[in-house]
């Protein structure tokens, strides 16, 4: 890639905005094309740093390890929505911790009376919880200020991006069809955003692969309340009854929850696949796509490092 090459970026949700900011911070000329601007998929996660719904592994835990040394770098300006938050992941069966949280900071077991009723194991640990229509906001107005731009447009096929040499695929669950690519599937998911009761930590439960999950997320103002994950559903219309769940088992963890305003609901539909898919295709004309996508439940999570590794190869040298 060489300085000033014209890349063009399809998808802004996390994914792409991430990987605008990493190739437009490395001197190319980056024009982003999406339907929605930003994803609403992206917009509507809790969202904390963590793999959840997503593999390969090895590559999950070098993509999240490098997200998260700039999501911590991040939190440090309050403007970004990243904030360095400390909580609770707790179980109703004796579990052993997830091993992507040991080596956060202020990892330990939670004492029996740290956990809510019901609960037999929980682990306090501190973790980035990132606010993402702020967060998306940010990423935006740093593409802006790196001198990319963007245009609100669904492409039919990559091949109508225009003249570019090189293009970057962020579509999510969009690359279904636009590739296509049959082996993505949808996971909805919801959540309820309510007015900040006072609370200060987070909270999840270790709900393993159930369609009905329970966590709650403050970001100042507000609490994002989840959720859940339905599999191969994809509509983003609200389901209050799903909404409904959601109030009552958070409000049976945090009585404060009982009387907070609901302000919105937020859907999404995690692109889910076999195994995240980072990867250079070349076609016969000398273009170079690069696809990112099918980041499932981690998308957040993963964004720095699967946009690194999109440069990368953009610009294997
Ligand atoms: C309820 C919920 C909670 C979540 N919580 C977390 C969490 O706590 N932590 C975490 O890491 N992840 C979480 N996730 C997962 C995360 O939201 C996704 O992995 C991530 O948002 C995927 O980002 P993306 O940019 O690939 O997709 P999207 O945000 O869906 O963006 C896709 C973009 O591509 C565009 N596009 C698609 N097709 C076309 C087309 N044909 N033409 C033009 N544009 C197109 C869209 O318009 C959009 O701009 C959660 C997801 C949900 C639903």
């Amino acid at each position: 890639m060489a300085a000033g090459e014209r890349v063009v970026v399809v998808g802004a949700g996390v994914a792409g905005l991430t990987s605008a900011v990493v190739l437009a911070k490395a001197g190319a000329s980056v024009h982003v094309i999406a339907e929605q601007v930003p994803g609403v998929t992206s917009l509507a996660a809790g969202a904390m740093w963590g793999p959840y719904l997503v593999e390969p592994k090895d590559k999950v835990d070098e993509w999240g390890q490098r997200s998260l040394e700039i999501f911590r770098k991040l939190a440090e300006d309050p403007t970004t929505g990243v904030r360095l938050t400390s909580g609770i992941e707790a179980s109703r069966t004796a579990e052993a911790p997830p091993d992507w949280a040991t080596t956060l900071p202020g990892f330990r077991p939670c004492e029996p009376t740290e956990l809510p009723a019901g609960f037999s194991t929980g682990y306090r640990f501190t973790v980035p919880l990132i606010d993402m229509p702020t967060y998306l906001g940010y990423l935006l107005r740093r593409l802006d200020a790196a001198g990319g731009t963007v245009e609100r447009r669904r492409l039919a096929s990559l091949a109508d991006v225009g003249p570019a040499t090189m293009i970057v695929n962020c579509t999510g669950l969009g690359a279904k069809d636009l590739l296509p690519d049959p082996g993505l599937r949808p996971i909805r998911g919801q959540h309820v955003v309510v007015t900040n009761p006072g609370l200060t930590e987070f909270f999840s439960e270790d709900t393993g692969l159930s369609p009905d999950l329970l966590c709650f997320y403050p970001h100042g103002d507000t609490v994002v309340l989840g959720g859940t994950a339905i599999d191969g559903e994809g509509d983003l219309v609200p389901d209050g009854k799903a909404a409904a769940g959601i109030l009552a088992r958070c409000a049976e963890v945090e009585p404060r929850l009982a009387e907070a305003r609901v302000l919105e609901h937020r859907i999404g539909v995690r692109p889910t696949r076999s195994a995240v898919r980072v990867e250079a295709e070349h076609w016969e004309d000398g273009t170079v796509v690069v696809h990112n996508y099918g980041h499932g439940g981690a998308g957040v999570t993963l964004s720095w490092g699967c946009a690194e590794e999109t440069r990368a190869l953009l610009s294997p040298i």
